[in-house]
């Protein structure tokens, strides 16, 4: 999905919330679409510009741009939703609001969304940490996911907190 089909999802979207009666704001200044954000899939970011404007600026990770329209709509509107006045948390009134919107226009909105609930599957959020090159003074770990310089020569590093020599640990296979 482009950028300008996103917002024009999104316009329709907070159409059909005010027409329930949703007092959605009109100062939302953009939705963009992040690509980093992995654990949640939307945000609500409240700016202000420089006459001291309040405005708003909406957030979509870029994982959930595959869902079916219903789970992307859903995920829209949670975060329209965050825009209407005294609807920052997600306490009562956003919730009543998020009721509403689920019963009349059939969206399945929740407090939080969950991968499964998207049918998506969940990325790899931790990496596997392969190696772990160690202080000798003050133990500090370093580790690493592939292979480097530092993990191949050890040796000619120092610690950047004591300034004592570095090991490579053998067998430390972890996960962060
Ligand atoms: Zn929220
Ligand atoms: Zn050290």
């Amino acid at each position: 999905m482009e950028k300008k089909e996103l917002t024009a999802l999104t316009k329709t979207i907070a159409c059909e919330l005010k027409n329930i009666g949703i007092p959605i704001s009109d100062d939302i200044e953009d939705i963009v679409v992040n690509t980093r954000a992995k654990a949640r899939f939307g945000a609500c970011k409240i700016k202000k510009n420089r006459l001291g404007k309040k405005t708003y600026l909406i957030e979509i990770s870029s994982e959930v741009l595959g869902c079916e329209t219903k789970e992307l709509s859903s995920i829209i509107a949670h975060e329209l939703i965050h825009t209407c006045k005294g609807c920052f948390n997600h306490g009562n009134k956003w919730k009543i609001f998020t009721d509403n919107a689920n019963k009349k226009l059939g969206l399945k909105i929740s407090r939080t969304q969950k991968y499964e609930d998207m049918g998506l599957e969940r990325p790899e959020e931790k990496e596997h940490i392969k190696y772990v090159v160690k202080c000798q003074g003050c133990g500090t770990e370093f580790p690493r996911k592939r292979m480097c310089n530092l993990v191949k020569n050890p040796e000619k590093y120092k610690c950047g907190k004591c300034g004592d020599i570095l090991y490579l640990q053998e067998d430390k296979h972890h996960i962060l």
